[in-house]
């Protein structure tokens, strides 16, 4: 039997109603809108994509956004420095860097100098702390995707084998925190799973599997589970098309439920920005 598709789309469009709703009424309250800054340091043609729809989405649900170019050669410190303003503005409610940033920046800690109330991606260790801990305030864009994908299916994640491939700071780990918080019996593969010849045994037992790595067809479609549920993250352009990192077609006649690339994902992973931006904002408004 064919898989049902679980497309981004249409979650993220109900989302975004609620969160447009909640922004309105808090504008009739507070007086005040979310303000998300964003900052791009240098030129950087392949984020021109993600920059769009975030305007777009901000745009569409009543957020004000705010754009930031940097030179190319900005120092760590005057980024730094840039960013110890955007903490102070009163006016900017959620900051958010662009990524990839130039190699001279830290990338994996540069987040840590955002005051952890505007960091809307929910990178700055306290936020990433929160996750760990079960009180999740602001968490990572990607991860919430996949989280609310999963809800969408209404299985009881419960008991359930949860196998993730992938355990980036971003999207594996932060992915099987929450899992873990739902009580599935959670296992992260990773690159030295993989060398040892693992993978197909821990993807063959899993009732839920959520796949980033970044590599075309690295999960073949023959090891998923009959009846799982298969959330693919990975994004590779393969000539002109973009796949994701599981076999799809082999896969979705064996999954109940599994993701396109693309139209997955991605659709929802903007919109989990937007509704953490909305989170920042109310936190800074707690007492008010
Ligand atoms: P990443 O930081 O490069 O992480 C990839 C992970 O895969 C690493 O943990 C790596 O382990 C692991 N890995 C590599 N080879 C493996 C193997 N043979 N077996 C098992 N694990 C292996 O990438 P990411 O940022 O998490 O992104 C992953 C994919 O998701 C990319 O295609 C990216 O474009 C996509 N993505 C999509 C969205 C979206 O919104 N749809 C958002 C973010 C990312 P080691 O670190 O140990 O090498």
């Amino acid at each position: 039997m064919a898989a049902i598709l679980l497309e981004g789309k249409p979650i993220a469009e109900k989302i975004k109603l609620e969160i447009k709703a909640e922004i309105e009424n808090l504008k009739n309250r507070l007086k005040a809108i979310p303000t998300l800054a964003t900052i791009q340091v240098g030129e950087n043609p392949s984020a021109a994509v993600y920059l769009k729809s975030q305007k777009k989405n901000a745009k569409d649900i009543g957020i004000e956004f705010q754009e930031h170019c940097l030179p190319g050669a900005t120092s760590e410190k005057e980024l730094i420095a840039y960013l110890e303003k955007l903490n102070k503005d009163k006016a900017v409610t959620g900051i958010l860097l662009q990524l990839p940033l130039p190699a001279h920046i830290n990338s994996k800690e540069i987040h840590s100098y955002i005051v952890p109330i505007k960091d809307v991606e929910g990178m700055h260790p306290e936020n990433v702390g929160q996750v760990m801990f079960g009180k999740m305030r602001i968490g990572s864009c990607t991860a919430l995707a996949v989280m609310e994908l999963i809800k969408s299916t209404g299985v009881d994640l419960y008991g359930k084998e949860a196998v993730i491939v992938g355990h980036s700071e971003i999207v594996g780990k932060p992915v099987s925190l929450l899992l873990l918080d739902k009580f599935a019996t959670t296992t992260v593969c990773q690159i030295a799973t993989g060398q040892r010849g693992y993978l197909p045994t821990h993807v063959k037992r899993a009732e839920i599997l959520v796949v980033a790595v970044g590599r075309p067809g690295i999960i073949q479609g023959e090891w998923v589970k009959e009846g799982a549920i298969v959330i693919d993250v990975g994004i590779n352009k393969v000539g002109d098309k973009i796949v994701g990192d599981v076999e799809f077609e082999k896969a979705s006649a064996r999954a109940s439920f599994i993701t396109p690339v693309p139209g997955g994902v991605g659709p929802l992973t903007v919109t989990m920005l937007m509704r953490n931006t909305l989170e920042a904002f109310k936190l800074q408004h707690a007492k008010t």
